[in-house]
């Protein structure tokens, strides 16, 4: 068995006196792709916000490729190869595409390989392409959810965390999406996939896990939990 890219043991979380995470246990495995689904509030986000460093976190252990990362800084981990697209996208707005391509790369410094990695985005993604001098505020929500996962591959990670990605899209717009998504596994990068939509995201993944209101409920592989009665009565409707 090969070791775990990703393991977090007894992860607790606070927000003043809400506990957002009791020590949930996760691990992801090189290549997979892994889906965190639950209800709103449940504490998806927030998992994915302590894996990329960026709130407190007040028990428990992450270790990246066997080394702890807990009280690392966010560009630290960046850096070490993790990287997050966030919920609601946060697209810089009023910036061209390019230049948020060029924001998800500030942890690198080769000018040369940066450019060619935006070519390779380009490449996944042709909408963009076709609109990389365009301000980012100007695309339509799924060419900006593209560009909020174009951003986070700029930064080469092997772990990428997708927070919602068919939040508020159409139908096509989705499939498009989670077929790039499906696509970007064969590239070598490991997924970990929040997704209110439980179905879709079950489809793809390899293996769940489900959150309920901060604690770690079920895990199982992705084809069991379609065929769970638990998971099917709360979220596959
Ligand atoms: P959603 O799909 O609605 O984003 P989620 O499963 O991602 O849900 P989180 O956003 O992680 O859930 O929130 C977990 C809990 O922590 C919720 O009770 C939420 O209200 C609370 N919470 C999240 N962020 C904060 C914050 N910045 N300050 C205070 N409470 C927060």
């Amino acid at each position: 068995m090969q070791n775990p890219l990703l393991e977090i043991q007894g992860l607790s979380v606070n927000y003043g006196g809400i506990q957002a995470l009791q020590a949930i246990d996760l691990m992801i495995y090189p290549g997979e792709v892994v889906t965190l689904i639950g209800s709103n509030g449940a504490g998806k986000s927030t998992t994915l916000q302590a894996i990329s460093r960026i709130i407190n976190i007040r028990q428990g252990q992450i270790l990246y490729n066997g080394e702890e990362i807990t009280r690392r800084r966010p560009h630290e981990v960046v850096k070490l190869g993790i990287a997050h697209s966030p919920e609601g996208r946060r697209v810089l707005a009023r910036q061209t595409v390019l230049d948020n391509l060029e924001l998800g790369a500030y942890t690198r410094s080769s000018r040369l390989s940066i450019k060619s990695d935006i070519e390779q985005q380009f490449l996944l993604f042709p909408k963009l392409a076709e609109r990389k001098n365009q301000l980012a505020g100007t695309l339509s929500g799924g060419e900006q959810q593209m560009l909020a996962i174009a951003r986070a591959l700029m930064s080469r990670p092997k772990l990428l965390l997708l927070d919602e990605p068919s939040l508020g899209l159409a139908p096509t717009i989705v499939r498009e999406i989670f077929s790039i998504i499906q696509n970007l596994r064969e590239t070598g990068v490991t997924i970990l996939l929040v997704e209110q939509n439980a179905n879709l995201a079950l489809q793809i993944a390899d293996r769940g896990y489900v959150l309920e209101a901060g604690c770690m409920t079920l895990s199982n592989k992705a084809s069991e939990l379609l065929e769970d009665d638990r998971v099917r009565q709360a979220y596959l409707g």
